[in-house]
């Protein structure tokens, strides 16, 4: 039966490489999820797959944003046929990201019906609670499963509470029925949830797919849920695990709730792909969720994507914007560079730069940074001192500020991390 062990000590992440490790591929590209393989960052898109040139597009920035894989919905005739010339576009952005298709009721129609769009996806996500009924169910999925074989794509097997297998719930109920001491309905919930993930890969193995190409969620929206679910799931089997908060909802609101469910889970271990499932602002950037599943990993020191800019919260000792500017600038530029320094600049992810606002933890906080700089609080002299490596190296005045320290942010990254440079 699953508990919600409250006690359980956290175990490390070290223990994530008991898993198996399943790769994905698209040309000379491979992901490697599981094992002991860094966490996988991966998005989905919002845009019409049919639509060929937005969906490419989007595909591109979230690519670009850092995401390692991104998954397609393919919902329709139009939207697998479509699956081809988006990946042709693609190639001609040099954007080698693996896609993955998300299939849901006709799945097996599509991926026999349009073979291009089977083998341009690198992976396949099979909801086993949207597949069919009754024998169609069985025979709906074997056919997915014949033509994941065939074209040696991995699957995940997805699990979402919100479509569970129907059949499966009642007959856990059904069990839980007999039992002298029946289990509450939330038990019987994450039961059901766990062990649709596991009897449908265990199906899909008899169907001959390989252990090695098999990869499980169960996906829910409440925070405490998650944790039961996935500590349950981790301890039943090693398949590789993509974890994610299922519909955590906008703004902060999603962000929270995201990040407290996986931080347990990732602390404890668990978890060898993550995606974020955030609903965007209208008009809304789809990168945000790639940034806050990269932001979740670095700032537990699982990985490291982009250098990191600590900035101190502001009080009242800050009565103008000049500080929340020059660290929103620093961090905004930061990122903007990395697509290209990442290649040009290796480990330079791993570098940190403080800006804070005045003199109580300024020097001390830069001092720590690979660069910080302290600028004036209220009332202070309108100098701001600059750190470089723990030592003040030069005080800023005047009204380039911002201009003169993003400077000495770029030189430091030439200096520190240029492919001659080992001091990195
Ligand atoms: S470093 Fe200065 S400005 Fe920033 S929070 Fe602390 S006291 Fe306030």
């Amino acid at each position: 039966m699953i508990k919600d062990d409250q006690n359980q000590i956290a175990s490390g992440p070290e223990n994530r490489n008991a898993r198996r490790s399943v790769s994905v591929r698209y040309g000379s590209r491979e992901v490697i999820i599981g094992g002991n393989a860094p966490i996988v960052v991966q998005s989905m898109t919002n845009t019409d797959t049919a639509d060929v040139i937005a969906t490419a597009i989007q595909i591109k920035e979230l690519a670009r944003a850092g995401s390692e894989m991104v998954r397609i919905t393919v919902n329709t005739p139009e939207a697998a046929a479509a699956v081809i010339a988006i990946r042709e576009q693609l190639d001609k952005m040099d954007i080698d990201v693996p896609l993955v298709g998300d299939f849901h009721y006709n799945g097996h129609t599509l991926l026999n019906d349009y073979p291009e769009c089977a083998q341009a996806l690198s992976k396949y996500r099979i909801n086993p609670g949207n597949v069919g009924q009754g024998a169609k169910r069985d025979a709906q999925f074997a056919q997915m499963i014949e033509i994941a074989r065939k074209y040696d794509k991995p699957v995940r097997i997805g699990v979402n509470w919100g479509s569970l297998d129907q059949a499966l719930l009642a007959r856990i109920m059904d069990e839980n029925a007999q039992r002298a001491q029946p289990w509450s309905a939330q038990a019987v919930m994450y039961e059901a949830l766990v062990t649709s993930a596991i009897e449908n890969a265990q199906r899909a193995e008899e169907l001959g797919l390989g252990r090695d190409r098999i990869i499980l969620s169960c996906k829910v929206s409440g925070v405490q849920d998650l944790i039961a679910v996935y500590r349950e799931l981790a301890k039943r089997c090693d398949y590789p695990l993509h974890l994610g908060l299922t519909e955590a909802g906008m703004g902060s609101k999603g962000i929270v709730a995201s990040t407290a469910a996986l931080g347990v889970l990732l602390q404890e271990g668990i978890g060898d792909t993550i995606r974020i499932s955030l609903t965007p602002e209208p008009g809304g950037d789809r990168t945000r969720e790639v940034i806050v599943g990269q932001e979740i990993l670095q700032t537990m020191g699982l990985r490291k994507f982009t250098p990191m800019v600590i900035a101190c919260p502001g009080c009242g000792r800050t009565t103008s914007t000049v500080f929340q500017e020059l660290a929103d600038r620093i961090q905004s530029y930061l990122r903007e560079q990395m697509p290209v320094w990442k290649n040009i600049y290796p480990g330079v992810e791993g570098m940190n730069v403080a800006v804070m606002g005045c003199i109580v933890n300024g020097p001390g906080e830069s001092k720590h940074a690979n660069i910080g700089i302290s600028l004036p609080g209220t009332g202070e002299s309108p100098a701001a001192p600059v750190f470089v490596d723990g030592q003040k190296t030069v005080t800023l005045r005047g009204e380039h500020i911002a201009e003169e320290f993003q400077a000495i942010v770029l030189d430091y990254v030439k200096s520190h991390y240029g492919k001659n440079n080992v001091s990195a």
